[in-house]
């Protein structure tokens, strides 16, 4: 451990606020926002566009640095951490799910998954056998593992991303309007999923959605309004 690990895991964020330049003044998008996402437990956010959902996500992501206020990732300050520990720390303890599934559109699910284990380092055969092991357990069998994003539906290919969010075991699980792009029925779905590997995986997830209808499986709720959280 080093001097900046604080005794607490999961996700916490303490009086965040971030601005972004808005001509010669500047907007602030997250007002003192604090909150806790602990293992095995789905804290959503409900909020309206605007409300600042996707910056607190990026800013619980370590990809933006927060004007003021504190972040703990797994134990860890991020206040002092250089951009390369940063970028190690959300490698290794961060998944990202986000709105759209950015997958490439030339490899197989089961190819997005390997891409991601070639970055890391990961022996091809260990993370074969990984990659179809976890892309199973989304409920993506032998047949639908080596079809491209086109000839996915839109459901699978959220399947897919939330799969290779999962890959490097992080401990904080982070999403963005993972149904913003389904139907009820396959939204519901989708979010029956991850409530699911929240408590199997003991993963802090955090989500957030403007869609108030799909809530009922979160522990947690909470209500982000311009910047605020309630
Ligand atoms: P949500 O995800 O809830 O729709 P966002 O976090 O995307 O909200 O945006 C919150 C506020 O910050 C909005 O007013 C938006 O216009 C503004 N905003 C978001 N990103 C930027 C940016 N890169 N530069 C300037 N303003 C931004
Ligand atoms: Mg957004």
């Amino acid at each position: 451990m080093t001097s900046t690990a604080v005794a607490t895991d999961g996700l916490t964020l303490r009086d965040v606020v971030l601005t972004y330049p808005d001509g010669d003044r500047r907007l602030t998008a997250l007002d003192a926002v604090s909150l806790r996402a602990v293992p095995g437990e789905l804290t959503a956010i409900v909020g309206p566009s605007g409300s600042g959902k996707s910056s607190l996500l990026a800013v619980a992501a370590t990809l933006l640095r927060p004007d003021s206020g504190q972040l703990v990732v797994a134990g860890q300050d991020t206040a002092g951490l250089s951009a390369k520990q940063a970028t190690a720390l959300r490698r290794e303890q961060i998944g990202i799910v986000f709105q759209q599934a950015n997958l490439l559109s030339s490899l197989t699910a089961l190819e997005q998954l390997l891409a991601v284990a070639h970055l890391r380092g990961i022996r091809p055969g260990r993370a074969r056998a990984r990659a179809e092991q976890l892309l199973a357990s989304v409920g993506l069998g032998d047949g639908k593992q080596h079809r491209r994003p086109h000839q996915l539906s839109g459901g699978e290919r959220q399947r897919v991303n939330i799969a290779r969010a999962l890959f490097a075991e992080p401990a904080v699980l982070l999403v963005d309007e993972p149904t913003s792009a389904l139907d009820h029925e396959r939204g519901a779905q989708i979010i029956d999923l991850l409530a699911g590997i929240t408590r199997e995986r003991r993963t802090a997830t955090l989500l957030v959605t403007h869609d108030h209808d799909l809530l009922s499986r979160a522990d947690h709720l909470l209500q982000l309004t311009d910047g605020r959280l309630h």
